[in-house]
């Protein structure tokens, strides 16, 4: 039992990859990441190979990790509802709602309202490569069950195809 990094609920814990980064969540907070433990099992990697299907995608700037928290930043620092930014971008509350919750990643077009409205920047240089490393070392500190080895072997897989 612990605490969920997502909503906060006290909860049996599965560990997911979201972003790059290893959180502990409850049951219906892990379909928003990759499930790499689940709770009482030592069972792991089971989609870990889903991982490295960005990996061609390694070109110029990428969506900010933490863009949810920079939307939220920057409309509580113009004194902003979620329900007046969605009005002043013409979208739904319930989509900034998602955004801010990390739940939606918002569109070219979007993000590029998001930016403008906000004067902020939401996007950050492609450091998926970095990401992949740190988040092996991150794995295998945490569970020392799981070596680099197996994730490679996890990878190598895929790339061979089913
Ligand atoms: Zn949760």
């Amino acid at each position: 039992m612990g605490i969920c990094d997502m909503c906060g609920r006290d909860s049996e814990l599965y560990k997911v990859i979201v972003e790059g980064s290893v959180i502990e969540v409850c049951e219906s907070c892990s379909k928003y990441g990759t499930v790499i433990e689940a709770p009482k099992k030592k069972e792991v990697i089971r989609k870990i190979d889903s991982l490295y299907i960005d990996e061609e995608d390694n070109k110029g700037e990428t969506l900010a990790e933490d863009f949810s928290f920079r939307i939220k930043k920057a409309r509580e620092k113009k004194g902003l509802t979620q329900e007046r930014l969605a009005l002043a971008l013409a979208e739904k509350e319930g989509t900034i709602h998602r955004l801010e919750s990390g739940q939606l990643k918002p569109s070219d077009v979007l993000l590029r309202k998001l930016e403008q409205f906000l004067q902020i920047n939401l996007k950050e240089e492609n450091k998926d490569k970095k990401k992949i490393n740190k988040t092996k070392e991150d794995i295998n500190f945490r569970d020392k069950g799981l070596t680099i080895g197996d994730i490679l072997d996890a990878k190598n897989k895929k790339q061979e195809g089913p």
